[in-house]
């Protein structure tokens, strides 16, 4: 079950956290593997590594996949190596989080551009490849503040429930040419995203979980792996949640 083997995944921002959790599930089973980041080269090299290691095969490139051109040239540069893009796994992702009445339009385009635009970019330079194929996955990290909305995070809700518009309509776009399209949405995973947050947020967070915890990075990994399978061919325009309960549709 859930084999990846002859497969090739791009995970956008997989330097740590999420991605990088994603990226080594995959390569786990078998896939081949992009390690892309924006300006985190050691970090990159360091999850290339723990693949190579296993004996699984990585490739690092760096790409600030917000602007067009470098997502273009990170989708160029993983057919220049291995001839096919199977999986593409839109993680990249940055917060910067105040009320609205504070919120500098810098931030609001920085967030949008980063998590909302990039997933335009590369799923468009992918999705050609995939068609001459007849098969792909795209998988979509979304949130669950883009479902719930959340004070100070105008900027980030948008980027994120933006996602979720867009992963449903190129379900519906795409769908005929056997390429999946769907979204996971996680609660709150500590990581350098969410380190910063105060220590009362996250206890009401759990409070008001009915599964009593923190979600770890490899719960998402193995709901991204789940979606990325054979096994999941028949599922598109969702979006799975990993939440411990903490948003029900
Ligand atoms: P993280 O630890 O801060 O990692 C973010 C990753 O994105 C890093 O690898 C970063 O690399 C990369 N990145 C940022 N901007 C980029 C750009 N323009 N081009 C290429 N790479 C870029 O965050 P995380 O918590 O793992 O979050 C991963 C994803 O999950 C995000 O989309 C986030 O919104 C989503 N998410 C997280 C949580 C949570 O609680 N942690 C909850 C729901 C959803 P560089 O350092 O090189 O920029």
């Amino acid at each position: 079950m859930f084999q990846l083997n002859d497969k090739v995944a791009i995970v956008t921002g997989s330097s740590r956290g999420i991605g990088a959790a994603i990226a080594q599930t995959l390569a786990r089973q078998g896939a081949k593997v992009v390690i892309n980041h924006r300006n985190s080269p050691a970090e990159a090299e360091s999850v290339a590594m723990v693949i190579q290691a296993a004996g699984g095969e990585a490739l690092v490139v760096q790409a600030d996949v917000s602007q067009s051109n470098e997502a273009q040239a990170l989708i160029k540069a993983t057919l220049d190596k291995f001839g096919q893009i199977d999986i593409l796994v839109n993680n990249a992702g940055v917060t910067r989080d105040t009320m609205i009445m504070t919120m500098k339009e810098a931030d609001w385009d920085l967030v949008l551009q980063t998590n909302l635009t990039s997933a335009y970019h590369c799923s468009k330079a992918a999705i050609r490849p995939m068609l001459k194929k007849r098969q792909g996955r795209i998988i979509n990290i979304t949130s669950v503040v883009g479902l719930a909305g959340q004070a100070g995070q105008s900027n980030y809700a948008a980027s994120k429930a933006g996602l979720i518009g867009l992963t449903k309509s190129l379900a519906r776009e795409i769908g005929s040419r056997n390429i999946t399209v769907n979204a996971v949405a996680p609660g709150f995973i500590p990581t350098a995203m969410t380190e910063t947050l105060p220590k009362t947020t996250l206890e009401a967070v759990i409070s008001n979980t009915p599964l009593g915890r923190l979600g770890s990075v490899e719960d998402v990994a193995h709901a991204v792996l789940f979606l990325a399978s054979d096994e999941a061919a028949f599922i598109t325009g969702q979006v799975l949640s990993v939440d411990g309960g903490l948003v029900m549709q």
